[in-house]
């Protein structure tokens, strides 16, 4: 098995749509073996999807924010692969557009769950087995909603900022082990979870307006984030860690200023 992932062995949660799918997709092209998990079923169909093309993939629905379910997907990791190298931390939830004075404990306590409780179910899980293998790499996916807030219901935008930190804190934790641990910070990207948004503006025939605050002036698609996490998986990468790289256009470059262009000050 050729390419950069040759051999490893990697755990992707969310695999069932959008980012987490497309990383899935993109790993197993660079010879990866793959455990993915979701929440839903149709997280067999990215697996199927892999076989297909000849990669290798099983998957699991479960809950990335429930111990036991964290538990047995790295199991079931290291028994079919004899082990695991990397772990992509990606499933999450929006929560909507609800303001800070609407939002209910349980609002948070759910977004919190599987946001940030389960990227560090996984670190807590999948690390231990990593470092056995010598050296590895750890994924989360946080949001530039993490960075400053704007880009995301409040409870969300905690949730992501507390997975910067939290990758920050596992990397100094997992000092002398070869384990690295990084986020990727995407900004507004074409997925299950930005759907209505783009079918809002489509059906209304303002579609170019999606996206125009980055410089790049367009929204992602998620296979620009899953080459992200794939060079953040690989050896490329060795020298990485306790970062969130932001992947938006720019968006997170500047605070919202009047925009210079070429040869003329915007309006
Ligand atoms: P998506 O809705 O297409 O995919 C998310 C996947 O996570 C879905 O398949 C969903 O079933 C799964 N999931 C949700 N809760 C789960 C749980 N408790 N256990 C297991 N799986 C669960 O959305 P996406 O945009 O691909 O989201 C992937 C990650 O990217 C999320 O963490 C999201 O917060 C983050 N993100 C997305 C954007 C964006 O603009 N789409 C921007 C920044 C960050």
């Amino acid at each position: 098995m050729s390419g950069r992932l040759a051999g490893k062995s990697a755990i992707i949660t969310g695999a069932g749509s959008g980012i987490g799918r497309a990383t899935a997709m993109l790993f197993a092209r660079e010879g990866a073996r793959l455990v993915l998990g979701d929440l839903t079923p149709a997280v067999h169909d990215t697996a199927k999807a892999i076989t297909a093309d000849a990669g290798t993939a099983s998957a699991v629905q479960m809950n990335a924010g429930l111990e036991d379910d964290v538990r047995k997907l790295v199991e079931s990791a290291r028994m079919m692969h004899g082990g695991v190298d990397i772990a992509y931390a990606n499933a999450g939830i929006s929560g909507g557009l609800t303001g800070l004075f609407e939002h209910s404990v349980d609002d948070w306590q759910q977004i919190l769950q599987v946001n940030l409780i389960g990227p560090f179910l996984l670190i807590k899980h999948a690390a231990p087995e990593i470092i056995k293998k010598g050296s590895g790499s750890i994924i989360c996916t946080a949001s530039v909603a993490g960075i400053r807030s704007g880009a995301g219901c409040p409870a969300y935008s905690a949730s992501k900022a507390g997975v910067i930190n939290l990758v920050q804190t596992a990397a100094q934790q997992l000092s002398g082990t070869g384990v690295r641990v990084n986020a990727i910070c995407p900004g507004l990207i074409e997925t299950g979870m930005t759907e209505r948004a783009f079918e809002y503006a489509r059906e209304k025939g303002v579609e170019d307006r999606i996206g125009r605050l980055n410089p790049l002036r367009r929204a992602g698609q998620p296979e620009e984030i899953a080459h992200m996490a794939l060079f953040l998986a690989s050896d490329e990468a060795s020298y990485v860690n306790g970062q969130a790289i932001a992947v938006d256009g720019g968006l997170s470059s500047s605070h919202p200023v009047t925009r210079q262009e070429m040869g003329k000050t915007a309006a």
